[in-house]
């Protein structure tokens, strides 16, 4: 069993479809005996999602909850192929963490090459981080120059448990995952397992994904979610602070 300590993809009631707070979400990542929690939500473009004023307003939040170190952050959305983002760069310099997502109904899908240039030109952002859920099949990519991109520039690709859900939003996301995660072995290329949590009761809920690196016997040095302070030289590598 890989070493998880950490949940970087959650969502509380700021996102507009999530139900539990901040508090909520930390207790649960206690519960469950996490020592670090991404709160990421939704950034403005998201229908019902918070402003930009909730993202330039996280230094009233501290950073500890019940033991458990949090990072506050934004899943952005990329907007088209130039890996635009919806925050600006001033507010995202302030977020301790930033995934970006191509995300219904604020990118439309495209051809392969345009869907995966709008992804690496998102990767180059020094403030966007992880590139979260590459395997929604509504947006083919070519993951060969999604892992070499992400080794290129010292992004990490997300591994998201809310799609290998059955009944989640990203339908059949497995093959492409299967299909990342061999390209990622083959590049040394590490990712970062997050739970895509809109509510407490699925934070840190990681079952699927460790079953799935389990089977391609994935290898844990890949893995980030093993080590806190890891995760934080990655962060500080991309964004150079
Ligand atoms: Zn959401
Ligand atoms: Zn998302």
């Amino acid at each position: 069993m890989i070493r998880d300590i950490m949940d970087t993809h959650t969502h509380t009631l700021a996102s507009g479809h999530a139900y539990s707070t901040i508090r909520e979400n930390a207790a649960a990542a206690a519960g469950r005996g996490l020592e670090l929690l991404a709160v990421t939500e939704h950034a403005p473009r998201m229908t019902g999602s918070c402003q930009a004023i909730y993202f330039q307003n996280l230094k009233v939040v501290d950073r500890h909850a019940y033991d458990v170190e949090l990072l506050m952050g934004v899943e952005l959305n990329i907007l088209d192929e130039q890996g635009t983002v919806d925050l600006m760069e001033g507010t995202l310099r302030q977020m301790d963490l930033a995934i970006a997502s191509l995300h219904i109904p604020c990118f439309v899908p495209g051809s392969r090459e345009y869907n995966t240039q709008a992804c690496l030109n998102a990767m180059k952002n020094p403030y966007v981080h992880i590139l979260g859920h590459p395997d929604d099949p509504r947006y083919p990519v070519d993951f060969r120059a999604i892992v070499q991109g992400a080794k290129e520039y010292g992004a990490l690709l997300e591994l998201n448990e809310n799609s290998l859900r059955p009944g989640g939003s990203r339908k059949n996301a497995k093959p492409q995952d299967v299909e990342m995660l061999k390209l990622c072995m083959e590049y040394q290329v590490p990712i970062v397992i997050g739970s895509d949590a809109h509510v407490d009761t699925d934070v840190g809920r990681h079952d699927l994904a460790h079953a799935l690196l389990e089977e391609l016997q994935f290898p844990e040095e890949l893995v980030v979610n093993r080590s806190a302070e890891l995760l934080k030289s990655i962060l500080k590598d991309k964004s150079g602070r």
